[in-house]
């Protein structure tokens, strides 16, 4: 592939103003959130609502126009998710060239997969067996919670009720209309398993391309054009990062302020301490031991990319940010970091797997269901599994934790209880997502040869 995807990005995201853009995504974040913290308290007249409702009619008037800024910023970056990871994917299964390295490459990012996601969700176990927050929630404010969030939560049961097996789910992984998979993948409305199902098109359509180069000269030479332009486009967009970003979680805190933040703390402080030590922790050592990455050079590099995560709540949304972040400051080769990393942005999920976890453990807690040893454990499965399976678009991982809840006899229903504070988690999560995205990338190019 050519460096053109990268030269007509460049310029549009490094810096305005002599300001590096991830410092201004910073500002932008940092004023979203103060801003959106003194619009909840003055907006809710001093006395913040438990359930984080009943806004002024000013506040909802600027949420109104606010929102906006926030979803074109979002709608630009998906705009092109899907044209990228179909030409970044067959791409590089070209560049890679032979079948037998497309799969000791395939096979490493699947088990760093396995590594990273089971140690993600056992880490989140055992924070959530000894803190034991579910046990601090008074039973008066769970019922409330539960009734306000009943027709959002049998939004979420409805989805997961329409969950495949096992054997489904790999068939659905080869499209039977690869378009209709492509238009049904960014909001779950596929017949198949959407983005998963477009990766596998994309594939063989790259291998069929290695084992036709002759003839394929100018698809290839399309293919390239395509990626190229879907770089720049993503560079026209994160010219409006710091904005698009600010607003985004402006919105989100101008509405639940501090108040449900409060009322769920313990649950909120365990998912948060679990993410961070899987964050800082397990991502340094598997850092140091499999690639020779110093740590926190690793995290300088790539904080725009978690800083694009946390701001959108979207792996999806911030891949293309993770590609140029993967090429451009951690310099790994092409086509490891768009393999990849655009199969992990919808297949490696750490943080949404440690917070599946979390989050079913901390319910049947609240509940009062008691998991067996043998239950908590196919928790840990499932949400392994789950994370996979997860779309990266915000809010994605719920029907999934529905799924798994009911596995273990937990009402899907009470999945409400967690809704006033999924976002903000969706946020945090989300950051351990692309971070586990960039740290597989940079590993399996630590034991790919130096080549190309
Ligand atoms: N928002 C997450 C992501 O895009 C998915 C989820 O956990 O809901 O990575």
């Amino acid at each position: 592939m050519t460096d053109s995807s990268l030269e007509t990005s460049d310029d549009a995201t490094t810096t305005e103003r002599g300001m590096p853009l991830h410092t201004r995504i910073l500002i932008g974040l940092v004023m979203g959130v103060v801003l959106g913290l003194i619009a909840n308290i003055a907006g809710t007249g001093g006395k913040p609502d438990a359930n984080g409702n009943g806004l002024a009619d000013w506040l909802d008037a600027i949420v109104y126009w606010v929102e906006p800024v926030g979803k074109i910023f979002l709608r630009l970056m998906f705009m092109v998710v899907l044209p990228l990871v179909f030409s970044a994917l067959s791409l590089a299964v070209v560049e890679i060239g032979d079948v037998s390295k497309l799969g000791r490459m395939g096979l490493r990012t699947l088990l760093y997969t396995g590594i990273l996601s089971g140690s993600a969700v056992l880490i989140g176990v055992v924070l959530v067996n000894t803190i034991r927050p579910g046990t601090s929630l008074p039973g008066d404010i769970r019922d409330r919670i539960i009734a306000k969030e009943q027709a959002a939560a049998e939004g979420k049961v409805a989805q997961a009720a329409k969950a495949k097996s096992i054997r489904d789910t790999l068939i659905d992984l080869i499209p039977e209309n690869p378009l209709q998979e492509m238009v049904g993948a960014l909001d779950g409305s596929s017949k198949g398993n959407g983005m998963l199902a477009v990766m596998c098109f994309a594939l063989a359509f790259g291998l069929a391309i290695t084992a036709t180069p002759e003839k394929c000269a100018v698809l290839i030479g399309w293919l390239e054009g395509l990626n190229a332009v879907s770089m720049t486009v993503i560079g026209f967009a994160m010219r409006l990062a710091p904005y698009g970003a600010g607003c985004l979680v402006f919105v989100v805190t101008a509405q639940l302020g501090f108040s449900i933040l409060v009322t769920l703390a313990w649950f909120v402080g365990t998912a948060v301490l679990g993410l961070a030590l899987h964050l800082f922790g397990t991502y340094s050592i598997v850092l140091l031991l499999f690639s020779r990455k110093r740590p926190l050079e690793f995290f300088r590099q790539t904080r725009e990319a978690m800083l694009v995560a946390f701001g959108t709540s979207s792996s999806s949304a911030t891949l293309p940010t993770a590609i140029k972040v993967a090429l451009e400051d951690l310099k790994l080769p092409h086509r490891v970091a768009n393999f990849v990393l655009t199969v992990g942005a919808t297949g490696n999920q750490n943080g949404t797997a440690l917070f599946e976890g979390v989050v079913v453990l901390f319910l049947a807690q609240v509940m009062g269901v008691e998991l067996t040893f043998a239950q908590q454990f196919q928790v840990v499965l499932m949400s392994v599994l789950a994370g996979v399976g997860t779309a990266g678009v915000p809010g994605g991982s719920l029907p999934l934790i529905v799924v798994v809840m009911q596995s273990v006899g937990i009402p899907g229903e009470a999945i409400g209880i967690v809704f006033g504070v999924d976002r903000l988690l969706d946020m945090c999560r989300t950051v351990v997502n692309v971070a586990g995205d960039l740290v597989i990338t940079t590993c399996v190019a630590a034991s790919e040869p130096a080549e190309g």
